[in-house]
């Protein structure tokens, strides 16, 4: 833990944030810097609530978790409610910066940014200011879930996890991934990234828009809620001998690609490309789906489309999957709206940490890449080893 302390700190150039993550305490006992950093070790070791976390700060293994104080429970959420989010949105989005710089990306001509909402941290418990009613089919309340918007990097050979942007009641996930893009690519640089891929409710002119003011192209799901559109494709491509097969992995792939379709009347493009695939996987199912953009083909070939059309599922995959079965998403640590969006950020922060020590690490030497599972166990073995119980 130690080691991965140091990379963070200078590797990551995270150091003047954990000195200063952004403490909205008047007279702090505990140094913020030493509960912030225990939020990240302790979902690094996947410890994921806040009395796991108090238990860590007074074992014997405190100093090799790079812990300078012990502290409880208590201090954890005092301090997570109090802390100012951007500070951890800055220092979050400067770690793929500097694995851009430390080359991380290298093999990938583009890179993507990719944009998703979900729900987490159910609760029958009194409702926070972010707490949206869950109701059945007859619309009767079960309890309450926190939503929010993610942003990852994607399409890069790297999925790294940016920022997150919650939403209450009367709020939207497309609203909140807007203002979520615009201020992630803010944090990021105007040229970090090449494109923003998202399912089919991103497909609308003022997000379309709002990408390509950002300096972004746009990957697109294409759904009926273009119905023009759509039926435009179907009457192009219906019928029509595919214009390329590609074998990719264990799958067959046809594609359709055309970049001439008239935009709908709101959309300010000259033209849109739609690609449709039909992706035969060796079990004999088919999946078939159309994806718009503003890539020119010139630009961008037919097979490269399509994986940038499947990088969307690298958020849905090792941003919420990973987040919420190993890094306790789900979990409310403590049930207060800045609280938990602070902890949603560290935990954004412990993957984007593990993922880069683990695959991009510069002094790995010969090691073979390390699985996460192996890394965790290989982390907890080290803990014992370092600082064994004292049997007195
Ligand atoms: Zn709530």
């Amino acid at each position: 833990m130690r080691q991965i302390q140091n990379y963070a700190r200078h590797d990551l150039a995270l150091k003047a944030y954990f000195r200063q993550p952004g403490d909205g305490r008047l007279q702090p006992h505990i140094p913020a810097g030493d509960l912030v950093w225990a939020v990240v070790a302790g979902h690094i070791l996947r410890q994921t609530s806040f009395p796991q976390l108090e238990w860590l700060a007074h074992s014997p293994v405190r100093a090799e978790l790079g812990l300078r104080v012990a502290f409880g429970d208590d201090a954890l959420a005092y301090c997570t409610e109090r802390m100012d989010p951007l500070t951890t949105r800055v220092a979050l989005a400067g770690a793929p910066r500097q694995a851009k710089r430390n080359k991380a990306f290298e093999n990938s001509r583009f890179i993507g940014l990719a944009a998703d909402g979900t729900g987490a941290g159910r609760t029958g418990k009194p409702a926070c200011s972010l707490c949206g009613p869950v109701r059945d089919g007859k619309g009767q309340v079960h309890g309450s879930l926190h939503h929010f918007a993610l942003l990852s990097v994607v399409g890069a050979g790297l999925t790294l996890p940016v920022d997150v942007e919650p939403w209450g009641p009367g709020g939207s996930e497309y609203a909140a991934a807007q203002r979520l893009l615009q201020r992630a690519v803010e944090h990021l640089g105007p040229r970090f990234a090449d494109y923003v891929v998202g399912d089919g409710e991103y497909a609308t002119a003022p997000f379309l828009h709002a990408a390509g003011a950002l300096g972004l192209s746009v990957v697109a799901r294409l759904k009926e809620n273009l119905p023009l559109l759509a039926a435009g494709v179907r009457a192009r491509f219906d019928g029509q001998t595919p214009r390329a097969v590609f074998q990719e992995g264990k799958d067959r792939v046809e594609v359709w690609d055309a970049e001439d379709f008239d935009p709908w009347e709101t959309l300010d493009w000259p033209a849109v490309r739609v690609l449709r695939y039909r992706q035969h996987k060796p079990g004999g199912e088919v999946v078939q789906a159309e994806w718009l953009t503003d890539f020119p083909i010139a630009r961008l070939g037919s097979l490269s489309l399509y994986r940038m059309a499947k990088s969307r599922w690298e958020i849905e995959n090792r941003g919420f999957n990973d987040g919420k079965n190993r890094y306790g998403m789900e979990h409310i640590c403590h049930h207060e709206p800045n609280s938990m969006l602070i902890v949603w950020l560290l935990i954004l922060l412990a993957m984007v940490i593990e993922r880069l020590y683990r695959l991009r690490h510069p002094h790995r030497g010969e090691h073979p890449l390390r699985s996460s599972i192996d890394l965790l166990h290989w982390l907890w073995l080290s803990l014992g080893a370092h600082s064994p119980p004292d049997t007195g």
